[in-house]
C-alpha cells in the first residue's frame, strides 16, 4: 500500500510529483487545494468564504477542510493507496489527520519533504500559467515549459490563466506560513521513520526517479 504524503512550500513541484506517481501506481492525488478551489467556483456562502480565503492566501477554516479530507479518504479508491498533498499544513492539523487515519485504519505511509530555495520558489510562481480547459501547468520563466504559443495551450488549444494567489505578496504570506508551521509537523513524524527529504531543486525526472527507489525499496 502507497499511502503518500508530499510537504512542500507553494510551487516546489509537488504538482508534477505526484501527477507522475498517479499515472505510474495508479492511486488517487488529493490535494486540499484543488479540492477547495473547485468549491470555491459555486456561488454560495461557503464557495464565496473558499475564494476570499485563497485569494489572500491564508488558511481555510479547520473545520471546513477536516470534513473534507475525511470524506475524501473514506472512498474505496484510497484503500489501494493515496496521494495526499497540501495537509496537513501545521501541527493541529497533523494530530487530527493521525486521527482520521486511525479512523479510517490506514497508514501515515512515506512522508517526502520537498527542499527548494526561495530563489527558486519565487521565479517559479510569478511564471505558473494553468490551462483553464484542460489544467496543464506551464512557466513562462523557464524556457522548457513555456508554451509554445503565448498564453494558449500547447495541448487543447485553452486559455492559459494565472492562479489568483500565484504573485509575489500572496507567495511571500503563504512562505512565510510554511515555514513556521513545517518544522513542527515535521518534528511530529521524524521520530517514525517515515519522513525522506528530497532536493526539489533537481530536474524533475531525478526527483522523480529519488522517489520510485524509496517506494520500491521495502516494497511496502
Ligand atoms: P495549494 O494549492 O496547496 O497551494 O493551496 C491553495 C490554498 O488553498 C491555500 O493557500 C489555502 O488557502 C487553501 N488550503 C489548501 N490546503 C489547506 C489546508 N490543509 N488547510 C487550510 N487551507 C488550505
Amino acid at each position: 500500500m502507497k499511502n503518500i504524503m508530499f510537504i512542500a512550500p507553494p510551487a516546489a513541484g509537488k504538482g508534477t510529483q505526484a501527477e507522475i506517481i498517479v499515472n505510474k501506481y495508479k492511486i488517487p492525488h488529493i490535494s486540499t487545494g484543488d479540492i477547495l478551489r473547485k468549491i470555491s467556483k459555486e456561488d454560495t456562502e461557503i464557495g464565496n468564504y473558499i475564494y476570499e480565503t485563497m485569494a489572500s492566501g491564508g488558511l481555510v477554516k479547520d473545520e471546513i477542510t477536516y470534513k473534507l479530507i475525511e470524506e475524501r479518504l473514506s472512498q474505496d479508491d484510497c484503500k489501494n493507496g493515496f496521494i495526499i498533498d497540501g495537509f496537513p499544513r501545521n501541527y493541529e492539523q497533523a494530530i487530527k489527520y493521525d486521527e482520521i487515519l486511525e479512523k479510517l485504519k490506514l497508514d501515515l505511509g512515506y512522508v517526502f519533504v520537498l527542499d527548494v530555495s526561495e530563489k527558486v520558489l519565487e521565479k517559479r510562481i510569478t511564471g505558473r500559467r494553468i490551462c483553464e480547459d484542460c489544467n496543464a501547468v506551464y512557466n513562462i520563466n523557464e524556457d522548457d515549459k513555456k508554451p509554445r504559443i503565448d498564453a494558449i495551450c500547447d495541448i487543447c488549444g485553452g486559455k492559459l490563466y494565472q492562479r489568483k494567489d500565484d504573485n509575489i505578496d500572496s507567495f511571500q504570506t503563504r512562505y512565510q506560513t510554511y515555514l513556521e508551521k513545517i518544522s513542527k509537523i515535521i518534528d511530529h513524524y521524524e521520530n517514525r521513520n517515515v519522513i525522506y527529504h528530497i532536493d526539489g531543486n533537481q530536474k524533475i525526472l531525478d526527483i522523480s526517479r529519488q522517489i520510485d527507489e524509496i517506494l520500491n525499496k521495502d516494497g511496502k
